[in-house]
């Protein structure tokens, strides 16, 4: 079957990278609020990826192109340094391991200046791999790896069909972090509803401390049309919060979690406030800044509707 070359869909701090698709879609399409929710995943072909991987390095130590390449790779090329590779699609991590590491391989051998690979993954993608097994993707430039948690609450958990436990979760970032991999991963303010909103932002908190990433980053929930959850909303089985208590739920977070050494943030583009820090040395100036905003409650202090992203 012809492999469709998917939407660049990838975290913010991968804009400058090169966007290499090993897959299309998510393995896990079945997460009640996403995008992907529903979508088929399809695995490219290994030649077809190895093709690519020699276009990108003729035309980077030669300034050659070749013909069977799609415009996009050019687009891409124009403005890449050479240094971050950022795995698509939805979970490349589920793409079958030993031909992972052949792609990995490759990579290191046709752009030996690489610096680092980046890819999305599942908890189940990490549970599915040992620790040796991540360690080799580590050796071979797999510098960091996102993931989504969105709850740390298992009841939300399961109603938006994650497909894991809390505890699984948990489980996954031990893995990551014992094999020298970095782990980045998001929440998502607001998915507990009205009603479950206390305990979403508590148990998402201790989540977060028991996973102890590198990086966290808060989004705050849009509902896609189209989206089971969309459907849900419409038929007043669940209700959106406010932008100030999706602010006062990302107070909870940052009060009651701990890390050893993590970048929190909420900057992107679907939040109504940006805060970031350096965990835990930013957290009392976070925590004095969301007081004062929520003191204040100015709708003019937000990001407006119409700027949000997803
Ligand atoms: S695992 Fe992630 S990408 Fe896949 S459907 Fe769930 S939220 Fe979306």
């Amino acid at each position: 079957m012809t492999f469709i070359r998917p939407e660049i869909i990838r975290p913010p701090s991968e804009h400058a990278s090169y966007y290499l698709p090993l897959t299309a879609g998510c393995s896990n399409n079945s997460c009640t609020f996403c995008n992907y929710s529903m979508s088929h995943l399809s695995m490219r072909d290994l030649d077809e990826v190895k093709r690519e991987i020699d276009a990108v390095s003729l035309y980077m130590n030669h300034h050659v192109r070749v013909s069977d390449q799609p415009e996009i790779v050019y687009a891409i090329l124009r403005r890449w340094n050479g240094k971050k590779l950022f795995l698509q699609d939805g979970d490349a991590l589920v793409y079958p391991y030993p031909k992972l590491i052949e792609i990995l391989r490759y990579l290191n051998e046709k752009l030996p200046g690489l610096e680092r690979i980046a890819s999305y993954a599942t908890p189940q993608d990490i549970l599915r791999r040992t620790t040796d097994e991540l360690k080799t993707l580590k050796d071979l430039k797999l510098g960091i790896l996102y993931m989504g948690v969105e709850s740390g609450d298992d009841e939300v958990i399961q109603r938006i069909h994650k497909g894991v436990t809390h505890d699984q979760m948990v489980e996954a970032a031990r893995k990551v972090k014992e094999s020298g991999i970095l782990l980045s991963v998001t929440v998502i303010l607001g998915l507990g509803g009205l009603k479950g909103s206390q305990r979403h932002a508590l148990e998402t908190a201790r989540i977060l401390t028991e996973m102890d990433p590198d990086y966290a980053g808060a989004l705050t929930l849009t509902l896609i049309p189209g989206t089971p959850l969309y459907d849900e909303f419409e038929r007043d089985e669940f209700d959106l919060i406010s932008p100030f208590d999706s602010l006062r739920e990302l107070k909870t977070i940052v009060e009651n979690s701990n890390f050893t050494n993590c970048f929190f943030s909420s900057m992107h583009a679907s939040n109504y406030f940006a805060i970031r820090g350096q965990m835990p040395a930013d957290k009392e100036r976070v925590i004095k800044q969301l007081d004062t905003i929520l003191a204040k409650r100015d709708p003019a202090l937000l990001r407006p509707e119409f700027l949000r992203g997803l």
